[in-house]
C-alpha cells in the first residue's frame, strides 16, 4: 500500500463517532442506536475533504507526511452538528415577552395581542434598512453557533412579510454563507405569519407570496409555511407549497405545534422533506408519516422555552419507522438558543431520546432534512471534513453533563476554526 501525504490528521480519538452507512436514506428504528464507533480511532483530511478513517496506529503507519496533527486523547470525535431548522435572521430580542410567560401569558395569546413574531417583524424591518449592520450582528450569531458545534444550518425567512424585505433577507443569507464558514439552506417562509398591514386582507397576502415565489426561487432552496391557528390553514398552505413544487422549491412544513389542524396530510401529499415540530400527533398521523418517506424535525427546545412540556412523542416515532432528525428552531421567541447540545440534552430528558439516536438525529438525519446527506453529516471518506472534538472521554457523556459546552475543536471544511 503506498503512502499518502495529508493537510490534518485527528489521532487517538478515544472513540471516532463516524455514523456511518446512511447517506442514501436516513436512519430509523435500531439503525438510530448504531453510531459507528472506532475505539483510538483517527481520521485524515486534504483539501477540505475526509481521505482515511481507522484506528489511529493502522492509518498513521500509512502516512507519508501531514502539515498538522491533532491529538483527540481522552475525547470523542463526531461529525459537526447539522442544525436543519433555525430562524436565525432576525432584529431585536423578545425577553420581554419571556417574562410575561412567567407569570403566565400563553405564546398565542401574546401573539394575539399582536406581540410574539409581529414583534420581531417590525424590529428585522428596521434593522434590514441597515443591511450591513444586521449581516455583522448576524455573523457574531454564526460565530457563537459554530462555537457550539454546528457546522451546517438551514435558515428562514419569514420576519420580512412583504415582497421587498424578504428579498433582502435572502440576499442577507446569501451574503452571509459566502462570508462565514458555516453553511447556510436558506428557506423562504413568508407563509410565518399574516402581516399587520394584511390582517383583514388574508386573500391578497397569499397572492403576494404567490406573486413573489418565482423572484425568489433562485436564492430559496425551500418553501415553508406556518400551519397553525392565527398562522395559515392547511388549505393555505396547500395553495402555497404546491405553487412552490411546480417552480422546482422543495416543501417543509411547520405543522402541529399546537393545533392540528391539518398540515401533515398536506406535507405528506405534497412529498414534502420535512415536517417540523409535531408535538400534537396521535397513532394515526404517525402511521402515515411512517410510509411517507419525510423527515420528522423535533424541536425540543420550543416546549421547554414555552414551558408547555408537551413534547413530541419521539419514542413512538422511531418505534413506528419514522427518521428522526432534531434542530434548535433557534428564534427569538420560542427558543433562544443556539446550543444543539442543548437540545441533545433536551431531547433525552424530555423525549427520552437515547444518547445514540440523538447523534444520529443531530447529524446524518438532520442532515438528510436539507438534503445535504451525500456531502455532509457522518464521518466517511470523501465527505466534507466538518468535524467537532469534543472533551469527554465516550459519547454517553454528550447529554449526560449538562448546559455545558463540551466543544474543544471544530473543523470546518477541513480547516480548525
Ligand atoms: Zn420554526
Amino acid at each position: 500500500m503506498t503512502k499518502k501525504s495529508f493537510d490534518l490528521i485527528i489521532k487517538n480519538a478515544n472513540e471516532l463517532i463516524t455514523v456511518e452507512g446512511a447517506s442514501k436514506y436516513p436512519k430509523i428504528k435500531k439503525q438510530m442506536e448504531e453510531v459507528g464507533t472506532i475505539k483510538n480511532g483517527a481520521v485524515a483530511i486534504k483539501n477540505g475533504r475526509i481521505v482515511a478513517i481507522g484506528e489511529t496506529k493502522n492509518l498513521l503507519a500509512n502516512t507519508k507526511s501531514v502539515k498538522k496533527i491533532i491529538d483527540a486523547k481522552n475525547k470523542i470525535v463526531m461529525p459537526g452538528f447539522v442544525d436543519c431548522h433555525t430562524h436565525l435572521l432576525f432584529g431585536g430580542s423578545r425577553e420581554n415577552e419571556f417574562t410575561e410567560k412567567l407569570k403566565g401569558s400563553s405564546y398565542l395569546e401574546i401573539l394575539k395581542k399582536g406581540g410574539g413574531i409581529l414583534n420581531t417583524v417590525t424590529a428585522t424591518r428596521k434593522e434590514l434598512e441597515k443591511p450591513e449592520k444586521i449581516t455583522n450582528k448576524t455573523l457574531k450569531t454564526l460565530d457563537r453557533m459554530m462555537s457550539y458545534g454546528t457546522t451546517t444550518a438551514e435558515v428562514k425567512t419569514g420576519y420580512g412579510l412583504n415582497a421587498e424585505a424578504e428579498l433582502q433577507m435572502l440576499n442577507v443569507i446569501k451574503k452571509l454563507n459566502a462570508i462565514h464558514p458555516i453553511d447556510l439552506i436558506p428557506t423562504f417562509l413568508g407563509a410565518h405569519i399574516i402581516p399587520k398591514e394584511y390582517i383583514n386582507k388574508r386573500k391578497e397576502y397569499i397572492n403576494l407570496l404567490l406573486e413573489m415565489l418565482p423572484k425568489i426561487k433562485k436564492l430559496a432552496k425551500y418553501c415553508d409555511v406556518f400551519c397553525e391557528k392565527n398562522a395559515f390553514t392547511a388549505k393555505e398552505a396547500k395553495q402555497i407549497l404546491q405553487e412552490a413544487k411546480q417552480l422546482g422549491i422543495k416543501s417543509k412544513l411547520h405543522t402541529n405545534q399546537f393545533n392540528d389542524i391539518g398540515g401533515i396530510k398536506i406535507g405528506i401529499d405534497l412529498k414534502a422533506t420535512s415536517l417540523d415540530h409535531l408535538d400534537y400527533v396521535n397513532e394515526e398521523h404517525i402511521k402515515k408519516i411512517s410510509t411517507s418517506g419525510t423527515i420528522a424535525v423535533l424541536l425540543p427546545g420550543v416546549p421547554f422555552h414555552l414551558m408547555n412540556k408537551h413534547y413530541a412523542p419521539a419514542q413512538k416515532m422511531i418505534k413506528a419507522g419514522i427518521p428522526i432528525a432534531l434542530a434548535t428552531d433557534f428564534n427569538p421567541g420560542s427558543c433562544p438558543t443556539l446550543s444543539m447540545q442543548m437540545i441533545i440534552d433536551l431531547a433525552c430528558r424530555n423525549m427520552k431520546i437515547t444518547p445514540n439516536q440523538a447523534i444520529n438525529a443531530t447529524t446524518i438525519n438532520a442532515s438528510h432534512a436539507i438534503g445535504m446527506a451525500q456531502e455532509i453529516g457522518s464521518i466517511e471518506i470523501g465527505k466534507k471534513a466538518d468535524i467537532i472534538i469534543l472533551d469527554i472521554p465516550n459519547h454517553k457523556q454528550l447529554p449526560y453533563w449538562f448546559g455545558i459546552n463540551l466543544i474543544k475543536t471544530v473543523i470546518k471544511n477541513g480547516k480548525i476554526t
